[in-house]
């Protein structure tokens, strides 16, 4: 059935990608974003990401003809004022202040976007009964644990970011809404998404774009931090089966998104080195706060909601990425 979605952060990395998939599926799509159509927005002081933004809006919001808000999600009353006007029935709720590293030189940051914005998203819904919410929460909830895989019933109150923090207080947030009012939501943990029109803080743009300098790179941990990487086109499948779900959403859910693969960040360096076809130069360096030793996603509820969805192998995944990035960023220009 057709759905009417409104996705926030349209402008972002999994945003973009969702808000053109969720128009190929005939779903009736707008997107909203504090980014501007240049470009420019939250972080501006990375060129490389505003050009990346611009260009993400170029692709998917402006050149598919998807209607784009342009809006601080912190802001009172805005997004309430997008509801009225676009009266989604569904929304997937993306925009946030991402990045654990950003969380430690700058935990304030988070503040307004990830914890003022969700509840203003989350009480919007609720005054417009939006009958559903789709939000991003993060695999980081886990906080450092070494039993595998994490379940979602597992403990998640000790967070080892400021970022972690607020995803958690997200999810407390939405179960609230749903003890006090009876809203039902869907909170997805994300576990480490990769691929192209990828964030420029995350290892895979900045490990890429340093061995294509044949500049070192760092590794902390050793190397051997273990993380369950998952493809963009992969995420962006299922929360399109999560949309077209049908009824109603009758608690506060939440899944985790993740394919319960854990790969060494070494083997990924290796990956990515075999795709550029050079020799990494690699530093290595002690495990940083704030970074957690192992993510690994048992992914049996999300198989329970969707029945499947697509596993693109970490190989086939890099490669699409350094076509991406190679043909986006060449180095001569
Ligand atoms: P992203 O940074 O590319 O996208 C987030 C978008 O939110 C950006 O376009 C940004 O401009 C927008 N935004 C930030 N502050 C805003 C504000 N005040 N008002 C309106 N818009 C604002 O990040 P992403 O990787 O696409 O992540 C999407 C969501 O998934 C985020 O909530 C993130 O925390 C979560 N997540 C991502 C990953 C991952 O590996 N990429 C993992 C776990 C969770």
């Amino acid at each position: 059935m057709t759905k009417k979605v409104l996705v926030t952060g349209a402008a972002g990395f999994i945003g973009s990608q969702l808000t053109a998939h969720l128009q190929r599926l005939g779903h009736q799509v707008a997107g909203c974003d504090l980014v501007s159509l240049e470009g420019v927005g939250p972080n501006a002081a990375d060129p490389m990401l505003t050009r990346l933004r611009k260009a993400r809006l170029a692709e998917f919001s402006t050149l598919l003809g998807i209607p784009y808000f342009q809006f601080d999600i912190g802001a009172e009353n805005a997004f309430s004022q997008v509801l009225s006007q676009w009266q989604p029935d569904t929304v997937v709720h993306l925009a946030a202040q991402a990045g654990v590293r950003h969380s430690m030189r700058a935990p304030l940051d988070f503040v307004t976007p990830n914890l003022v914005g969700f509840a203003r998203v989350l009480d919007a819904c609720h005054q417009h009964q939006t009958p559903r919410l789709l939000y991003a929460s993060s695999s980081s909830v886990y906080g450092l644990r070494s039993q595998i895989p994490f379940v979602e019933t597992d403990r998640t109150d000790q967070p080892q970011s400021f970022y972690a923090a607020t995803k958690q207080a997200n999810e407390a947030m939405a179960f609230a809404y749903h003890a006090q009012y009876g809203m039902g939501s869907i909170g997805m943990r994300f576990f480490t998404v990769y691929g192209p029109w990828g964030r420029t803080d995350m290892a895979p743009f900045l490990f890429a774009q340093s061995m294509r300098r044949r500049q070192p790179i760092q590794l902390f941990g050793q190397g051997k931090l273990l993380r369950d990487f998952t493809y963009v086109a992969d995420i962006v499948e299922a929360i399109g089966k999560l949309v077209s779900v049908q009824g109603d959403l009758a608690a506060a859910e939440i899944v985790n998104m993740g394919h319960q693969r854990p790969v060494e960040v070494n083997t990924f360096v290796e990956i990515l080195a075999k795709h550029l076809k050079v020799e990494p130069i690699v530093e290595f360096a002690p495990m940083q706060a704030a970074d957690v030793a192992l993510t690994c996603a048992s992914e049996d509820r999300l198989l329970g909601m969707i029945g499947s969805w697509r596993e693109t192998p970490l190989a086939l995944g890099l490669g699409e990425f350094i076509e991406w990035l190679q043909a986006w960023d060449p180095l001569d220009s």
